[in-house]
C-alpha cells in the first residue's frame, strides 16, 4: 500500500495520513532504524564523523521525522483511532531510544570516532555534536561496569515508578478533597463558580455547593470569599495535601526521601559529589554553587521591593479590608482587591485593539527588520483549513534570487481535538545531508501551534495580551529553529541548546509585547482602527509588575529548596528543616508551620526539573539581559539586530549558550536589566 508516512517526501502529507497508516510504517522503519544500529557499530562502517553520521542518523531521521508527524497530528488532530495507534507504537519506540542511548557497542565507536586523527580537523559545530554524543552515553551509565550497572538500571526504573506514585498522590489528595457549604458561605464570589458548585453538589444528589481543591475552583475562592474562616479551612487543606496530616497511603514523605536518596546514589555511581552537580552537566549554569550565588543576589536585590509589596498590601487590608494581622489564606484576597482598586482594565476591552492580521503583520516587520529577512506566504499540505504555511528567506548580496532560509506552519486556532496550549516543534532540522549528492543543505521547518479563539462572523480574530505575548514566545523558538546556519542535524538551531538556555530565545520575544513603539503600531481597534490608549497601556504595564517583589522571593525560595536539597549529602533526612531553612533567608512572609508546600511540588519530584527549577528565572535574565542590548541602542538597532541573529539564533546549539551570550553582549548576563523591566530598580 501507499503509506505517506513512508514517502521520501519533502514535507509529511498529512492530509492523507490515517490511523491504519502508523503501525505498518512504524513496522518498516524500527527495524530499518535497528539494522542501521547493527551495521553502525560493525567493522563496515569506518570510526569516522561523515560515515557514521551517514550509516546511522540518515534512517534515525526517517524515523523521528515520520514519528514526529504522528505526534504531531496526534496534538493537533486527535481522534480515538489515532491516538490507540500512537499508543500502541509508543512503547516500541521509547525502548528503542532508551536502548540507543545505552548501546555499549556505539558509544565505542563514538569513542573511536573521538580519538581518530580526522577528529582534530572536524569542522566547526562537529566536536559540539560529538562532545554532546559522549556526554549523553555517559549520563546514560555507558561507562558503568557489572553490579555498578545493574544498581544504575534499578535505580533507573524505581525513581521513575516512585516519581508516578508522587504525582498520583497528589492527584489523589486533590481529587478526594470536598466540602460541601450552603451559599450564605460563597458571599463575594463570582456566579459562575457559584452555579458550577451548585451543579457539582447537585450532580451528587447533595444539597448546597460543593467545594474543591481544583486551580479552577480553589482559587477563585481564596481570591473572592470574604467568609475568612472559608478560607483558611480550605488554604490548611490545600497546603497539607499528600502529609502525614492527610491518611499514610498518600503521604508522600517517605517517598520524597527516598527519591532523594537514589538521586544521590545514581549520582554517586557516576562520580559527582552530589545530584545537583551530575544535574548541571547539561545544563548552562556550572555548579551548585553559581546557581545558588545567582538565587541569593536576586534575592537581596528583590527583598526591599517585596517588603514593600508586604507593607503596601497589609495596610490596605487593615485600611480597606479591616483585616488586621494578615494571615496566609488572607493574602489571594487582599492582593486582588488591591489589584482591582488600583489597576483595573477589562481583558475584553484590550482585546479590541489585538486584531490577529494586524498582529501577525507586526510581528512579522519585527522580525524582518530586525533579523534582514522576508517572510511570504507559502503552499504547503496541512492538517486543518485553518492552517497557514509560510516561508522566510534572505537576499545575499551578489545572489540573483533571495535564498531559502526556513518554513513555518502556523495553526492559530483552538478546536475539538488540539491539545491545549501553546508549543514549537521542530518538522524538520537543518542538515547537509549525508546521503545528498547535490550539496543542497535540507532547511528547517518549524510548526507554531497557538490555541486562540477563533474569528466569529466576518470580523478578524480578536487576541489578548497574553495571546499576543504566547505567539511572539513561540516565534522566538521557532526563529531559533529557522534561522540557523548550522549543518549538523545534532546541534543546528534549538537542537543541543542547553535545557536552561532554550528559552531565551522566546522570552527575548516577549519584551516587544511591553513596548509602547511595539505596540502602538501592532493595534487597531476592530471597529474604530484607532491604537491602543496609552493610558491602558500604561495600566497593563503596572498590573504586569503587580507584587513582583513578592512573585521573585517565592520563585526563589521554591529554586533555593530544590537546589539545595539535590546538594546537601543530609537532605533526604530532613527535608522540613531545608524549606525551614530556606525560608527563613529568602521569604518574607513566613507560611505557617503545618505547611507542607514540598509535598506536592511535583516539578522536582515528578518532573523534570530536580536541581533544575532555577531555570526559570535563569532563563528570564538571559532574555532580558539580551533585550537590553537594544533598549541600550535602539529597539530596531540593525547592527544589534545582525548581532543578535548571528551571535544567538544562527549559532543555535553549535557551542556553549554562555559563549553565544558573551559573543552577543561582549559579557557574562547580568540581573539588572530584568530588576528594571520588573520595575524592582
Ligand atoms: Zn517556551
Amino acid at each position: 500500500m501507499d503509506n505517506p508516512l513512508l514517502r521520501a517526501g519533502d514535507l509529511p502529507a498529512f492530509d492523507a495520513i490515517r490511523p491504519e497508516h502508523i503501525t505498518p510504517a512504524i513496522d518498516a522503519l524500527l527495524p530499518a532504524a535497528n539494522a542501521a544500529l547493527e551495521r553502525a557499530v560493525g567493522a563496515e562502517v569506518p570510526a569516522e564523523y561523515e560515515a557514521l553520521s551517514a550509516a546511522l542518523d540518515v534512517p534515525l531521521e526517517r524515523l523521528a521525522r515520520a514519528w514526529g508527524a504522528v505526534g504531531h497530528l496526534n496534538a493537533v488532530a486527535n481522534t480515538p483511532e489515532l491516538r490507540s495507534a500512537y499508543n500502541e507504537n509508543l512503547g516500541r519506540i521509547t525502548e528503542f531510544h532508551t536502548r540507543l542511548g545505552a548501546d555499549e557497542r556505539l558509544y565505542a565507536k563514538y569513542k573511536a570516532v573521538m580519538a581518530s586523527p580526522a577528529a582534530q580537523r572536524l569542522r566547526p559545530a562537529r566536536p559540539r555534536a560529538l562532545a554532546n554524543a559522549m556526554r549523553d552515553f555517559v549520563l546514560s551509565g555507558a561507562e558503568l561496569q557489572g553490579e555498578a550497572k545493574q544498581r544504575f538500571a534499578a535505580i533507573q526504573e524505581r525513581s521513575a515508578e516512585a516519581a508516578q506514585q508522587f504525582s498520583e498522590h497528589v492527584l489523589d489528595a486533590t481529587d478526594q478533597f470536598a466540602s460541601y457549604v450552603d451559599s450564605a458561605r460563597l458571599a463575594g464570589v463570582p456566579a459562575d463558580i457559584v452555579q458550577a458548585t451548585a451543579e457539582a453538589a447537585a450532580a451528587e444528589g447533595k444539597a448546597g455547593h460543593k467545594l474543591t481543591l481544583h486551580m479552577p475552583v480553589w482559587m477563585p475562592l481564596m481570591q473572592y470569599a470574604h467568609d475568612r474562616a472559608l478560607r483558611e479551612a480550605l488554604y490548611r487543606a490545600y497546603v497539607t495535601r499528600a502529609s502525614e496530616f492527610g491518611p499514610p497511603e498518600r503521604d508522600n514523605t517517605a517517598l520524597m526521601r527516598e527519591l532523594l536518596q537514589l538521586r544521590q546514589e545514581e549520582a554517586a555511581l557516576l562520580g559527582y559529589a552530589n545530584y545537583a552537580e551530575l544535574s548541571l552537566v547539561p545544563k548552562m549554569a556550572d555548579s551548585p554553587r553559581q546557581v545558588q550565588d545567582f538565587l541569593r543576589d536576586l534575592a537581596r536585590r528583590a527583598r526591599p521591593f517585596a517588603e514593600r509589596d508586604l507593607a503596601e498590601l497589609q495596610a490596605f487590608a487593615a485600611e480597606q479590608l479591616g483585616l488586621q494581622a494578615l494571615q496566609p489564606w488572607d493574602l489571594h484576597y487582599a492582593s486582588e482587591k488591591l489589584k482591582e482598586a488600583r489597576y483595573a482594565f477589562s481583558e475584553q476591552e484590550v482585546k479590541q485593539y489585538f486584531t490577529e492580521p494586524r498582529v501577525l503583520e507586526g510581528l512579522f516587520n519585527i522580525v524582518q527588520t530586525l533579523f534582514e529577512v522576508t517572510i511570504r506566504p507559502d503552499t504547503a499540505v496541512t492538517w486543518h483549513d485553518s492552517v497557514r504555511f509560510y516561508r522566510i528567506e534572505r537576499n545575499r548580496p551578489g545572489a540573483d534570487r533571495p535564498e531559502l532560509v526556513g518554513q513555518f506552519f502556523l495553526d492559530p486556532y483552538a478546536r475539538t481535538g488540539k491539545r491545549p496550549g501553546a508549543w514549537m516543534d521542530d518538522a524538520r532540522g537543518r542538515w547537509a545531508r549525508p546521503d545528498r549528492a547535490d550539496g543542497q543543505v535540507q532547511t528547517p521547518v518549524a510548526q507554531l501551534v497557538c490555541n486562540f479563539a477563533a474569528p466569529v462572523g466576518d470580523k478578524p480574530a480578536l487576541l489578548t495580551h497574553d495571546d499576543v505575548i504566547t505567539l511572539f514566545h513561540e516565534f522566538g523558538h521557532g526563529l531559533h529553529h529557522m534561522l540557523t546556519q548550522v549543518d549538523d542535524l545534532a546541534v543546528a538551531g534549538i537542537s543541543g541548546v542547553e535545557w536552561d538556555a532554550v528559552e531565551l530565545p522566546s522570552q527575548f520575544m516577549e519584551n516587544f509585547c511591553w513596548e509602547w513603539e511595539v505596540l502602538s503600531r501592532l493595534t487597531a481597534h476592530v471597529e474604530t482602527g484607532a491604537p491602543l490608549p496609552r493610558a491602558l497601556f500604561e495600566r497593563m504595564v503596572a498590573a504586569r509588575n503587580f507584587q513582583s517583589g513578592l512573585q521573585t522571593l517565592r520563585q526563589i525560595e521554591f529554586a533555593l529548596f530544590d537546589m539545595r536539597i539535590h546538594a546537601e549529602a543530609d537532605a533526604a533526612a530532613d527535608v522540613q528543616r531545608v524549606i525551614d531553612d530556606v525560608r527563613r533567608e529568602v521569604a518574607v512572609l513566613i507560611p505557617p508551620a503545618f505547611n507542607r508546600f514540598q509535598h506536592t511540588f511535583s516539578h522536582i519530584f515528578a518532573g523534570g526539573y530536580s536541581a533544575g527549577y532555577y531555570s526559570y528565572k535563569w532563563a528570564e535574565v538571559l532574555s532580558a539581559d539580551a533585550f537590553a542590548a537594544f533598549e541600550e541602542s535602539s529597539l530596531f538597532d540593525a547592527e544589534t539586530g545582525r548581532r543578535y541573529r548571528r551571535e544567538i539564533l544562527e549559532a543555535g546549539g553549535s557551542r556553549p549558550a554562555m559563549e553565544s551570550f558573551k559573543a552577543f553582549r561582549g559579557r557574562e548576563p547580568r540581573i539588572d536589566a530584568l530588576l528594571r523591566h520588573q520595575g524592582m530598580a
